[in-house]
């Protein structure tokens, strides 16, 4: 199938084979929650985690998760789509220092998150076809209230390479098939 046949297919929607939902353009593929958490899915408000770190308890929030010691955000993980304006993206999390996150938790709520810079992060989700997390990344605040960029750092990962030379619509494809969304072929 040609990259035009599917970048008209996925610019016009198509019914997916496989859960039955129509999708619409590229979509993104978010992860609710880091890997390590195993507490309950149901997320607390994002406000929740001033007074979560307060008493040190763990939390689990749209935006944040504390795990003891760990310290994670939620983030995207952009892949761009070669020959296409369109980017795919992993909704992932990484993690940051204590007081990084601290820093984080303070602009996270402003249009200018880009002042908070970047940080070392350990990626905290496992990628399709990718050794286990974590995997070492780089975190970059982002202004209006976007949620902040994770940029793998270790060469020889298999998104190290998309990240940086860009997806084929191929690629997207099989990236869908792990995650039960098949394109209808005819
Ligand atoms: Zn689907």
């Amino acid at each position: 199938m040609s990259d035009d046949r599917l970048r008209q297919l996925l610019a016009n929607g198509f019914t997916c084979a496989s859960c039955g939902e129509r999708h619409e353009g590229v979509f993104d593929i978010a992860f609710d929650y880091p890997d390590p958490w195993t507490g309950p899915i149901e997320k607390e408000p994002n406000w929740s985690v001033r007074l979560a770190l307060e008493e040190g308890r763990v939390i689990l929030s749209e935006d944040f998760c504390l795990m003891g010691e760990h310290h994670f955000v939620r983030c995207i993980l952009p892949l761009k789509l070669i020959g296409a304006d369109e980017t795919f993206a992993f909704g992932a999390w990484g993690t940051l220092s204590q007081q990084r996150f601290l820093e984080f938790v303070e602009v996270f709520d402003t249009l200018h998150g880009s002042s908070f810079g970047t940080a070392f992060s350990w990626l905290s989700n496992r990628l399709p076809q990718a050794p286990n997390a974590p995997v070492r990344a780089q975190l970059h605040g982002q202004d209006g209230r976007q949620r902040p960029v994770l940029k793998i750092a270790e060469k020889d990962h298999p998104f190290y390479q998309f990240q940086n030379d860009g997806l084929t619509f191929d690629d997207l494809l099989a990236i869908y098939a792990q995650y039960g969304h098949r394109l209808q072929m005819d």
